[in-house]
């Protein structure tokens, strides 16, 4: 997708602070962190929201969260974490790939 700024990232077109690739998903640092901890989980495949979700997506979506699972402790967050996936305008969704933001490393706040 051109102009797509996390396409740009997976495809190494932008530099990005890698945490984890595999040939399917890349995780990085989040370059305006909200936690101590923030890590953006992207799948390399370009789509928006889970309303375009068909069954490998789905499929490609578990994959990427079970890597999350496995890999968590290894990122600091082994005393636990939040999952967010923002999803149009009202959730403030501002980058039009979708992305799993993983957010930890302190005790967070739960507000609307
Ligand atoms: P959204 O608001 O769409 O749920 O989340 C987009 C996230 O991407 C934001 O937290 C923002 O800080 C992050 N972001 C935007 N551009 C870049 C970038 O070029 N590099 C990195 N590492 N993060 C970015
Ligand atoms: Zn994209």
């Amino acid at each position: 997708m051109e102009n797509c700024i996390f396409c740009k990232i997976a495809a190494g077109e932008i530099p990005s602070a890698k945490v984890y690739e595999d040939e399917e998903i890349l995780v990085f640092k989040d370059i305006n962190p909200l936690a101590k901890i923030h890590l953006l989980c992207v799948p390399k495949e370009h789509f928006r929201t889970v309303a375009e979700l068909d069954g490998e997506r789905a499929a490609l979506l578990g994959r990427a969260l079970r890597k999350i699972g496995a890999l968590a402790p290894a990122w600091g967050l082994g005393s636990g974490y939040r999952l967010v996936i923002n999803q149009g305008e009202n959730a403030g969704q501002t980058v039009p790939h979708l992305h799993i933001h993983i957010l930890g490393g302190e005790t967070l706040s739960w507000e609307k």
